[in-house]
């Protein structure tokens, strides 16, 4: 009997997803017009959370329909799970046309995300034309699924995580689609900024770092230093803080924004341990430069015997039924890129 729930479930999702993304109309607004189909736990075997998105020429099928993410308009997108371990329902395509950032490799196919990510973007590229920067270049988002890759990012899987391209420029059409566009800012031999690092990339940076739905940002350690520097005035830190060192991001920065209010599917991440001054924020950065402590092989052997084994995770089951129903394959991780 319970086979049976699960087929006629499957089926029920199939047939409200088919769904034409490429709808130059959903762009930007996405919610514009769109039907929406809560699906029902009994029915589909997903959450009565989780929101179908339906084919906009599809009759409405309101008598379920539940905004489950606040609004009259409700919302049409679904982050499912954590950060490096979950998928995208409904996922929106981000605009190849927007009049304020371009998309960097669009022959890769990883410009979606959830709603509350398209929208950052609309308000982060204005603003950063607003301060003088022509245009954001926009790296990769989610797959259309969210989920793993099949090659490269541990995370950027629920729709929330976009790397944004060290670039001020528009750039023409034709270097969209070529690698080496963007710009190095990072001397890695000295371990400092190089000098194309100036005021500019930090106004990016921080204005990414001000928006309120903006949980992290990941830069490479040598760019927080220079930005601690840079920052005089104490009230900054909290935003500073929102800046995180990591390896790589030397021509690239990551932006993760929070679990949207709502999304009962998206798994929260900890927050950093507080710091409390802007010193002590340069502090944290230096010590990536730092040779690595020596461990003593008699601790190594302790450490060993001591650690518990972390508890696999699993793909999320509701991520599971989406993607049997979308009839997509979950890809094999092979992780290169945060
Ligand atoms: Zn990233």
């Amino acid at each position: 009997m319970r086979g049976f729930f699960t087929a006629v479930a499957l089926f029920c999702v199939q047939a409200f997803a088919g769904i034409s993304y490429a709808d130059s109309r959903l762009y930007g607004d996405p919610t514009a017009g769109v039907n929406l189909v809560a699906s029902n736990s009994a029915v589909s075997g997903l959450s009565r959370d989780v929101v179908v998105h339906t084919d906009r020429r599809a009759p409405v099928k309101n008598e379920r329909v539940t905004y489950a993410r606040g609004g009259s308009k409700g919302f049409i997108s679904q982050p499912v799970g954590s950060y490096s371990n979950g998928c995208l329902i409904n996922g929106i395509q981000a605009n190849p046309n927007a009049q304020h950032y371009q998309l960097y490799h669009p022959q890769n196919n990883r410009h979606y995300g959830d709603i509350t990510l398209l929208n950052f973007l609309d308000r982060y590229s204005k603003a950063v034309h607003k301060a003088g920067i022509e245009s954001v270049l926009v790296g990769d988002m989610s797959s259309r699924y969210g989920g793993p890759f099949n090659k490269g990012h541990a995370s950027h899987q629920i729709g929330l995580d976009v790397d944004i391209e060290f670039s001020l420029r528009r750039l023409p059409k034709s270097k969209l689609t070529t690698k080496g566009n963007a710009v190095l800012l990072v001397d890695r031999g000295a371990m400092t900024v190089n000098q194309n690092f100036n005021r500019k990339y930090y106004d990016m940076l921080m204005i990414a770092a001000r928006d309120p739905e903006v949980e992290r940002i990941f830069v490479n350690p040598a760019i927080k230093v220079a930005m601690c520097d840079m920052t005089k005035d104490e009230r900054e830190q909290p935003f500073l803080r929102k800046i995180r060192p990591w390896h790589g991001h030397a021509e690239h920065f990551h932006v993760r924004l929070k679990c949207p209010a709502g999304a009962v599917h998206c798994v929260k991440q900890d927050r950093p341990e507080p710091r409390y001054s802007i010193a002590q924020e340069k502090e944290e950065a230096l010590s990536w430069f730092e040779p690595k402590k020596e461990v003593k092989p008699v601790d190594l052997a302790s450490r060993v015997l001591t650690a518990k084994p972390k508890p696999k995770m699993g793909f999320p089951d509701q991520c599971s039924i989406y993607y049997q129903s979308m009839n997509v394959k979950v890809p094999e991780k092979k992780r290169t890129r945060r």
